[in-house]
């Protein structure tokens, strides 16, 4: 059951906010993690048509094993990070957008397919960004798996990361 104040996100990112805003130290976090920032996030799609920079920490890292992502990116799982809608600003180009669910929308690269965020329109502050499209993927560390309920048979895991039937458990 989704809490209605604080609804599941597909990827599961929101969580860190609710377990902050719970223990009261949300901001002092927030803080430490803008002093922790020192290089912003670059990517882009294949054809470098659309260009893309994300700053800020990234959150609910995840792989995310859903139908739709996989349909989305024609590939088995996607990868996916979280960042604050103001840190992430297009340099290059605008992708082309489709809805893939009612209040989803996924943003792709019109000319060369590359897919590259993920936004819910009712969390417009958060958007999700694929790892696949960084310039530097290495820099992120995944998080856990989600959405596996959907995940390819053939698809074996060995990385001991936490495993979520759909999307991450709010704590
Ligand atoms: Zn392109
Ligand atoms: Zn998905």
């Amino acid at each position: 059951m989704l809490d209605p104040l604080f609804p599941s996100p597909l990827h599961g990112r929101l969580h860190i906010f609710v377990s902050e805003k719970a223990s009261g130290i949300g901001e002092d976090i927030n803080l430490i993690r803008e002093m922790l920032i020192v290089k912003p996030i670059e990517g882009g799609c294949l054809c470098g048509a659309v260009r893309y920079r994300a700053s800020g920490q990234p959150y609910g890292i995840t792989h995310c094993h859903c139908r739709t992502c996989r349909r989305a990116s024609g590939a088995p799982f996607v990868t996916w990070a979280g960042f604050d809608t103001d840190k992430f600003t297009l340099i290059k180009g605008e992708p082309t957008s489709y809805a893939s669910s009612a209040n989803v929308v996924r943003s792709f690269c019109g000319k060369c397919g590359t897919a590259l965020t993920y936004q819910r329109a009712d969390l417009t502050g958060s958007i999700d960004v694929t790892l696949g499209s960084m310039d530097d993927p290495e820099t992120l560390t995944p998080e856990d798996h989600t959405w596996t309920e959907s995940q390819l048979s053939w698809i074996s895991l060995g990385d001991q990361l936490p495993v979520y039937p759909r999307e991450r458990k709010v704590e």
